[in-house]
């Protein structure tokens, strides 16, 4: 057994499945009979499905019950899903809404307090301690992203630096001058800080004190992971959360980069996407998530559009919570060509293979009638540019990608520094 330092919660991080699956069950029948109580449209939902709260007699009953999906979210915006009274919210959260109305995450004070648990755990999972410094370079705003850092860091005792994303070349100045261990971004971001200071005339691993990255809210291939770690000489961690869960904290990634769920709050299933029906252990589908302990707004059987897997195997770090597998990709951006499935993160797993590439890259997707084609544009790194050549660079791409998918999708290698950099999410996918 290792070291109890090595858990936030020991008693929950490593209690034995039979009793964690105990606590859920326990917990989700006092959530159904909490919802059928305290909100109209869950119970009328429970109603026509003919269900009332004493059906709920085993954690399999979960399958009766209606999944939740982001049209009801539309639908009942802001504040239709919320179980307690308004006064009882403290803090309010919501997604960016590309695509219609955002989605609207209340907290009570208890949820709130929960959040910077979780996210606590997350981060001692991560090895953040209390002599770290963290920056905080996610986006304050609406979004959820950087509040559950900070409360999650602030929980473990950590310095916080509170200086939100964008103006990079301060990013670097307050990196250098507080010290800071820990920076927390998109994984993108960090690449493009390491640019920054390199045109500086900084060096990513000797001038700087950081040792660990925090990344999330955008997909990234474990070559990207690999690649950042090299070029700051850092140990780099996957964060993943959703507003209607309650944004970052959903999992806890290990030393051994296994990400286990949060699962005595949040409840996972893996369906089939097109028949909702519930899937085994290690069968690939769509990620659903029950909030069994949220009070404002409690989300049942949430329908995530994230494709992982779940495994309930032992991890050698010690902990019992179930592991979900990286996200191969949300099923939005989910392309099929020529009949082939391809996900963005599949390509940028192939582009990383080939040396002289660098980690900046789009993906073209033009829509001509019924046919969509792809192609990629990718920067070479500045050295392999001055070699010239380049269209060999674009043939070795192309055979890598057609290794992964089968797929003859064509490489432009334009000159470094054309794609735009973005201080959030990297935009991968450009339509035309
Ligand atoms: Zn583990």
């Amino acid at each position: 057994m290792s070291d109890k330092y090595e858990f936030w919660n020991p008693e929950i991080e490593t209690k034995p499945i039979d009793e964690l699956k105990e606590l859920q069950l326990k917990r989700l029948k006092k959530l159904i009979k909490y919802v059928y109580k305290r909100n109209r449209y869950y119970h009328e939902k429970l109603r026509n499905n003919n269900i009332k709260p004493d059906d709920i007699k085993a954690l399999k009953d979960i399958e009766k019950l209606p999944f939740l999906t982001k049209q009801d979210l539309r639908e009942y915006y802001p504040f239709g899903l919320v179980c307690t009274s308004l006064d009882d919210i403290v803090e309010v959260h919501a997604s960016s809404g590309t695509t219609g109305k955002p989605v609207v995450g209340p907290y009570t004070k208890n949820d709130s307090e929960l959040w910077g648990e979780v996210m606590a755990r997350s981060l001692w999972a991560n090895g953040l301690r209390k002599q770290d410094i963290l920056q905080n370079s996610y986006g304050y705003g609406l979004f959820t992203g950087a509040h559950g850092f900070e409360k999650g860091a602030q929980k473990i005792g950590a310095m916080v630096i509170t200086i939100s994303s964008g103006n990079t070349k301060r990013q670097i100045d307050i990196m250098k001058d507080f010290g800071t261990t820990a920076l927390a971004c998109t994984p993108s971001y960090s690449l493009y800080i390491a640019e920054v200071a390199e045109e500086n005339g900084l060096d990513p691993q000797k001038d700087f004190k950081l040792r660990l990255g925090l990344f999330g809210a955008e997909s990234w291939s474990n070559e990207m992971r690999k690649n950042i770690e090299k070029r700051w000489g850092i140990t780099a961690h996957e964060h993943y959360g959703l507003t209607e869960i309650i944004g970052p904290g959903v999992v806890s990634e290990c030393k051994e980069k296994k990400l286990h769920i949060n699962a005595d709050h949040f409840l996972p299933e893996i369906i089939d996407p097109k028949t909702g029906e519930t899937l085994e252990p290690g069968e690939e589908g769509e990620l659903v998530f029950t909030t069994l302990t949220k009070e404002a707004f409690p989300a049942i059987r949430f329908r995530t559009r994230d494709l992982a897997s779940l495994s309930e195997e032992t991890c050698e770090c010690g902990r019992t919570l179930p592991i979900q597998s990286r996200i191969k990709g949300r099923s939005d951006d989910m392309m099929k060509i020529k009949g082939v499935i391809v996900f963005p993160s599949q390509i940028e797993s192939a582009l990383i293979q080939v040396k002289g590439i660098s980690d900046n890259y789009q993906i073209i997707k033009t829509k001509k009638g019924e046919i969509t084609t792809l192609s990629v544009e990718v920067e070479p790194t500045e050295e392999r540019f001055k070699e010239g050549h380049l269209e060999e660079l674009e043939e070795k791409a192309e055979e890598e990608i057609y290794s992964i998918l089968n797929l003859h999708v064509p490489v432009k290698v334009i000159p470094p520094k054309t794609i735009p950099r973005s201080t959030g999410k990297a935009k991968r996918i450009i339509e035309r």
